[in-house]
């Protein structure tokens, strides 16, 4: 897949919508549109790059300092007992859209558990609750950015 036919530079250059949560000139962040639980938000970094053997290496920690960031944000924002961190490289691995992406799962331990490598069968969110949710951890993100 190319970066002219993938959805997420489609979100990236604005032509494709998404609830977003971060935007800086290394990555972006937003809502999953078929979350596997309430506060299912990805992080991607801008260029297109298949997966975590085509990133460079300061694109890699780029997405780690926004996922940091992001995991205080939805502590705040959700109070989750935890946070799981997956990231799927290739096809067998599960990954089903080809620019590198790192999901961020708030979980609580008496919900159902789900399976990252099996993503398939999800439902599309509500559109208005994604983007109600994405205002909160903004808001929260902006408490905790420093400098
Ligand atoms: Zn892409």
């Amino acid at each position: 897949m190319s970066a002219s036919d993938c959805i997420f530079c489609a979100i990236v250059a604005g032509l494709a919508p998404a609830a977003r949560v971060f935007d800086d000139d290394d990555c972006l962040a937003f809502m999953d549109i078929q979350p596997l639980a309430r506060g299912h938000v990805l992080v991607i970094p801008k260029r297109h790059a298949e997966n975590l053997f085509d990133l460079e290496a300061d694109e890699a920690a780029a997405v780690a300092r926004t996922a940091k960031q992001l995991a205080h944000a939805l502590r705040t924002v959700l109070e989750p007992e935890g946070l799981r961190l997956f990231q799927l490289n290739g096809a067998a691995a599960g990954q089903t859209v080809f620019h590198y992406h790192m999901h961020l799962l708030p979980r609580n331990a008496d919900e159902p558990d789900v399976n990252p490598a099996a993503l398939h069968g999800r439902k599309p969110a509500d559109r208005a609750e994604l983007e109600e949710l994405a205002g909160r951890i903004r808001t929260a993100l902006d408490s905790h950015l420093v400098s």
